[in-house]
């Protein structure tokens, strides 16, 4: 995603101060400058960038700082609080409730990627357990409730619409009674989404809301919509009450930043992100997490988001238990990378990972990297579970032992050597991984 682009200018900006030998205020000016820019160039709307360089000024205080500190790490804390207060609105987004009919309503301009997230939103929720349903409240577009059948088939879910109601509150309201009448616990609807902000538009989606008296408003938007996001985002806010964003499109040349500003206008969290058409394609977002990515510091909290993901729930107490014991055997490495296959498009995940920029996995790679850990599985499945249990690794240095996993596996003794290696770089990461909790257990919106 562009948004790298950004990552990679502010940080280019908070390093460019290690070359001067006192940090003063004109140093500072000058690299808040650079931060603006980039900031601006990705279309991060012009109030908040403003906004964002008045208050690391004033967080910072550099002429009173006490000479002892270091005052390069203070402005660098800074930026990341004062970009994670950019995105972070201090709502809390509506929490799915187990055991009722929840009611998300997903409103946003056509071809902004709704349709497509509802049913990514219904899916990534039917996996946490959920029992999700969708309505089709679009009359406008002739071909959406098609489309919304199609992506409903595809997925697995039920859903409702109507080729001759010319209302779409009365299709919304009969969809949520049929839906609640059969119990299912997540009502998805689906609104129309005219070109341009005209009024019948608005006052459709007020009726509809009206109707179904939602939990939870979803206000979905293109990454790449640029300066104009902030003002689009305030109309629909100005005309329902919504809760929370999804931008899509983070895959592609978005520069994104305009969609990020849209928390600002509708003063709700970004719940999700979009990155690609696939159903699978879709992210929990954390701001927190999302800000250490773009700064290249990596993101525990994706990445053990995409795990519990993958790995069934009643199989998470024990990685958390061999998480925090710290225990990193062959055999977990393996399971990991097991799972690890069944997560994704590698870059995806890998960037999640600190010390793994965007630069490391570039994009043909990801390839190459998914057939070298196919290769690390094969040599594994030559261990004997003596080997695959070891606690310590000096077990390999017996004689034999390496000669006899590479005949094995049919591959080298190097290559085996690689893996043990590689083995014990996870060990340490996974060291910092301890004391983490789960995120995302139990469901919910954010979690
Ligand atoms: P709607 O008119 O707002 O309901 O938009 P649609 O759901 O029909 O999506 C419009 C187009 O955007 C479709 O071609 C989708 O496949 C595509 N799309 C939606 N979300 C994403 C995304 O996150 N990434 C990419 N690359 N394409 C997306």
């Amino acid at each position: 995603m562009v948004l790298a682009e950004l990552g990679n200018k502010i940080t280019g900006a908070l390093r460019s101060m290690a070359n001067n030998t006192f940090v003063d205020e004109a140093v500072l000016d000058n690299c808040l400058k650079d931060i603006a820019t980039a900031l601006l160039q990705a279309d991060i709307n012009i109030k908040l960038v403003k906004q964002l360089r008045d208050n690391v000024k004033r967080a910072v205080q550099i002429e009173d700082m006490a000479s002892g500190l270091n005052k390069r790490k203070v402005i660098e804390k800074a930026v990341f609080s004062e970009l994670c207060s950019m995105l972070d609105p201090d709502t809390e987004p509506y929490e799915l409730k187990k055991g009722r009919s929840n009611v998300v309503m997903f409103v946003g301009l056509q071809g902004n990627g709704k349709t497509t997230t509802c049913t990514k939103y219904a899916y990534a929720n039917k996996r946490k357990g959920y029992r999700p349903a969708m309505i089709c409240a679009d009359t406008f577009r002739a071909g959406a409730f098609d489309q919304l059948k199609q992506n409903c088939t595809k997925a697995g879910i039920p859903f409702y619409g109507s080729y001759t109601e010319t209302d779409p509150a009365a299709i919304a309201a009969a969809g949520v009674q049929r839906f609640r009448e059969e119990r299912y616990d997540l009502i998805i609807v689906d609104t129309s989404g005219r070109h341009k902000q005209e009024d019948a538009l608005f006052e459709e989606m007020r009726e509809i809301e009206e109707a179904v008296k939602p939990d939870c408003i979803v206000f979905v938007i293109d990454g790449s919509v640029g300066q104009a996001a902030y003002d689009q985002a305030l109309a629909f806010k100005q005309t329902v009450p919504v809760g929370a964003v999804i931008v899509t499109k983070l895959d592609g040349h978005a520069k994104g930043g305009g969609a990020l500003s849209a928390v600002a206008a509708t003063d709700s969290p970004i719940i999700y992100i979009g990155t690609g058409e696939h159903i699978d394609e879709f992210e929990q977002f954390h701001t927190k997490s999302f800000v250490s990515r773009l700064l290249g510091l990596g993101d525990w909290t994706g990445f053990m988001d995409k795990i519990t993901d993958v790995i069934p729930e009643d199989q998470q107490p024990e990685l958390l238990e061999k998480l925090q014991g710290g225990v990193f055997t062959m055999r977990i490495l393996y399971e990991q990378y097991a799972n690890i296959m069944k997560m994704g498009p590698m870059g995806q995940i890998m960037s999640m990972i600190p010390g793994f920029g965007q630069d490391l996995i570039p994009k043909g790679a990801e390839q190459a990297s998914q057939e070298r850990m196919k290769h690390f599985m094969t040599m594994m499945d030559s261990m004997t579970d003596q080997e695959l249990d070891a606690q310590d690794i000096k077990i390999f240095q017996e004689d034999g032992r390496l000669e006899r996993i590479a005949q094995g596996s049919g591959r080298s003794m190097q290559e085996v050597a690689v893996l043990i290696s590689e083995h014990k770089r996870m060990g340490q990461l996974w060291g910092k991984m301890k004391g983490l909790k789960m995120p995302g257990k139990g469901g919910g919106m954010s979690s």
